[in-house]
């Protein structure tokens, strides 16, 4: 039963401890704190104790048995950074602990609308002393670089001496995980602390990383109350401050920690940065921060939420997701988002492809601006885009890296990594989206169109015109990670056609609408109407392969040739595959890990397009995916929808809306998977709701699982705020901010106004 679709709660402590770290993490974009408790956990219970600063990474040599030409030298890792989370509390000589006594009452819970995570517990220790202790904690959306935790503890029966101990500590290590790539493989030790000061009330720890010479900073400050005594200890690499009250029975002391964290990619002098911050931090009180940390939050769930009615479980889900989103997403020039967010060590804190075609949808509807910054990181790496295309042979254009933190590639696997050349194509898909549905052609202009030339350029150079006048693209791989370094792959195929004929339709649009601009571009990339033509025969001839016999898309040239995976003699716990069998056996077989074909149709699907083929690609694609991928289910519920198996729809969408919470995948220990929570937005909206944006206009196609009541959720589209209500039987929209304009519902124009 969920009692508040708004919050995420538990009553039990001693349950999936770490699954709790990653689902508790507080985090603005920059800064992530997984939920540990302050205390800490006895030795014998797994647990992650973690701090993140987006894009701030270590690096080291890959190791390769042999490495031939091309591959990157170097990895990037985020970094476990200065813990400031401990807090220890002891009654002479007994120690809190959730583990030890007995624990009368407990529960922990955050509000979605509040980002500030609680913890409520009733506790008698061991000797029968009983104690009311509440823990809050928040990561200011306002003050990026500010984590506080908010301390209560009231005396029910205790009279004497208790100690609250605090500290901040470089001694950190990273995860390690040898034997799945889904989790870090960097050394443990990243950092060294290069510096301590403590200063009176205040105290900084500098550390750096021994190879990306990343500095991070962490400043600490502490306000309580009615203490008899305070001490600092400086240690060698941590500083302790211990405080000492005198409670008697029905008494309360109260504590709030002040930490900053300030990094070297941000500030150039990060120690007086911190304590700036942290100087004026201290000025204001943990409620002061609330107050600001609603307003903000208020302002997110007004454009951002989703109402399903009818269905807790789900509302719930998808609410927790949009509320990580939002934690995740990076909010400033350096950062992105990476595949886990700011939860966890998982893929190493890489940005993969999943910002542009699982998450941005999500921030372009509901916050176009998030939107933006996603699409200006990417600007940001062309240069090392450029250098990457040189190392990679390319004389001309960009090829954006598959994994990476700060620009340049670093995925060791390149089968399943490099050769993903659709990288290119979707982030230019996604350039394509935004001006669609903002109409930013000043964006464009400035950065937009710059990237899709350069991507153009690339994918024009890599594939070739066959000797039938098809034009082709070799040696690549599609999103499905169990089909490596094929021809044709359709979706590449089918993206890169899309990119060929947008390029050339924007790049005559801004002719008309910035001529200046334009010139400009023209001349910094030497651009000659010839090539843009180039482009568009490349689009108008790209082959897209085609199966006469089966009336079906094969995913590529050699698909439809190879064994069909014994799905009937697979057990169960060889799932995910890619952790039982080597990558050869699975590249022999029809067997997709997650949405290729499919994804292909939702992304550039409309309806005029040849529906039964749509669904036998459906039929055949559906029997041979696993799923193995967080980033499957997501686009197989859309397209359930789509080709009318409605049930089918809602299944697929049960294993994605509620992934993390419910820990479906049996490793969001480990972090979020963010791309699936865009994903089950997208399944709401374009699944769900069967929007689609198509030469500027959006229609709706909706069709509501049995168990639902209502949808709702509001749009940003061309500067206009439009809300969105679907129940069984009518579909309203409201217009909520900007100009009258018209949409098509079951094919019908309706005008909004
Ligand atoms: C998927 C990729 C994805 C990556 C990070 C892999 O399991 O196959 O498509 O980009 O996870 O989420």
């Amino acid at each position: 039963m969920i009692s508040n679709t708004w919050s995420l709660s538990t009553k039990d402590f001693r349950k999936d401890v770490k699954l709790k770290e990653t689902l508790f993490t507080l985090a603005n974009g920059y800064l992530g704190v997984r939920g540990n408790f302050e205390e800490g956990v006895p030795q014998n219970i797994p647990s992650t104790k973690g701090t993140y600063i987006n894009a701030f990474f270590e690096s080291e040599e890959i190791k390769y048995g042999e490495k031939l030409f091309g591959f990157p030298d170097k990895s990037q890792s985020i970094v476990n950074l200065i813990d400031a989370q401990s807090i220890t509390i002891s009654i002479n000589d007994e120690k809190f602990s959730l583990f030890e006594g007995e624990l009368i009452d407990y529960t922990r819970h955050i509000d979605f609308r509040e980002a500030v995570a609680h913890r409520n517990i009733h506790w008698k220790s061991p000797k029968g002393h009983e104690f009311k202790i509440s823990f809050k904690r928040l990561i200011s959306f306002q003050v990026k670089e500010l984590f506080l935790i908010d301390l209560e503890i009231e005396s029910i029966n205790y009279s004497g001496k208790l100690e609250i101990t605090s500290s901040v500590n470089g001694d950190v290590t990273n995860m390690v995980a040898e034997n799945d790539p889904r989790i870090g493989t960097s050394s443990a030790q990243s950092l060294q602390v290069s510096g301590l000061i403590c200063d009176n009330n205040f105290s900084f720890i500098s550390a750096t990383t021994n190879n990306s010479n990343q500095e991070v900073v962490c400043g600490i400050s502490h306000k309580t109350n009615n203490t008899v005594n305070s001490r600092a200890n400086k240690k060698s690499k941590s500083i302790e401050y211990t405080y000492t009250y005198h409670l008697s029975p029905n008494e309360k002391i109260h504590l709030t920690k002040y930490a900053v964290y300030t990094d070297s990619r941000r500030y150039v002098t990060p120690l007086q940065e911190n304590k700036l911050l942290l100087y004026q931090a201290v000025n204001k009180d943990f409620s002061d921060y609330c107050k600001e940390q609603n307003k903000y939050l208020n302002n997110f769930w007004d454009n951002a939420d989703v109402l399903i009615s009818g269905d807790d479980a789900l509302q719930q889900g998808i609410r927790f997701n949009m509320f990580h989103l939002l934690q995740s997403v990076g909010k400033d020039k350096f950062s992105n988002i990476s595949a886990k967010g700011l939860t966890g060590e998982g893929y190493e804190g890489h940005y993969f492809w999943d910002t542009e075609i699982y998450i941005i949808p999500f921030f372009l509807f509901t916050n176009p601006n998030l939107a933006k910054n996603l699409l200006e990181y990417r600007y940001s790496i062309l240069e090392n885009a450029r250098n990457r295309a040189k190392e990679m042979g390319h004389q001309n254009g960009v090829l954006f890296p598959w994994r990476t933190i700060n620009g340049d590639e670093c995925s060791p696997f390149f089968p399943a990594g490099t050769a993903q050349y659709h990288i290119n194509a979707d982030i230019a898909y996604s350039v394509i989206q935004y001006i669609e549905v903002t109409d930013d052609y000043r964006f464009l202009a400035e950065k937009g169109m710059e990237m899709l030339i350069e991507i153009a350029r690339l994918m024009y150079e890599t594939g070739h015109f066959r000797r039938d006048g098809y034009f082709c693209i070799d040696a690549v791989t599609g999103p499905d990670e169990y089909t490596c370094i094929i021809n044709n792959n359709y979706y590449t195929n089918a993206l890169t056609k899309h990119l060929f004929v947008n390029t050339e339709k924007l790049y005559h649009k801004l002719q008309e609408l910035q001529p200046a601009a334009l010139n400009t571009l023209n001349a910094k990339l030497n651009v000659a109407e010839a090539e843009i033509s180039n482009f568009k025969k490349a689009g108008l001839h790209m082959y897209l392969p085609f199966d006469d016999k089966l009336q079906i898309h094969p995913q590529d040239d050699s698909f439809l040739n190879k064994k069909l995976w014994d799905f009937k003699n697979t057990p169960k716990e060889n799932y995910p595959l890619l952790l039982h069998y080597h990558p050869l056996t699975l590249y022999r077989h029809q067997v997709c890990k997650q949405a290729d074909t499919m994804l292909a149709h939702f992304l550039l699907g409309d309806e005029k397009g040849n529906q039964q083929i749509v669904k036998n690609d459906f039929d055949y694609y559906e029997k041979i995916t696993t799923h193995d991928s967080s980033l499957s289910t997501c686009i197989f519920s859309i397209m359930s929808n789509r080709v009318g198996q409605y049930q089918k729809a809602y299944d697929y969408f049960m294993n994605t809306a509620r992934l993390d919470i419910d820990n479906l995948h049996h490793n969001s220990s480990d972090g979020i998977h963010s791309a699936c929570m865009g994903g089950s937005w997208m399944s709401i909206i374009f699944g769900f709701a069967g929007m689609r944006v198509k030469n500027g206009s959006l229609s709706f196609k909706p069709h509501l699982p049995d168990k639902w009541n209502t949808i709702e959720f509001s749009l940003n589209f061309k500067g206009r705020k439009i809300k969105c209500s679907i129940n069984k039987d009518l579909t309203s929209f409201t217009l909520l901010k900007g100009k009258p304009i018209t949409v098509q519902l079951n094919s019908e124009d309706i005008l909004i106004q």
